[in-house]
């Protein structure tokens, strides 16, 4: 639970799992998790998926 991001709700679909979640910066997100494994796909307006880091440098 100590991922970036909240989860709010699973699908379990033919293809995968249907995540959907709320990102840190607050916009909606959607990934599919591959049943078969291997790389999930994302979509949605946000930019911060894939547990990337956004990096805000603070000087
Ligand atoms: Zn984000």
């Amino acid at each position: 639970m100590t991922q970036r991001g909240r989860i709010l709700s699973r699908h379990l679909t033919s293809d995968g799992v249907v995540v959907w979640s709320r990102c840190a910066c607050g916009r909606l997100r959607m990934d599919l998790v591959p049943a078969a494994g291997g790389a999930g796909l994302g979509a949605g307006p946000c930019p911060h998926r894939g547990g990337g880091h956004a990096s805000s440098v603070s000087s």
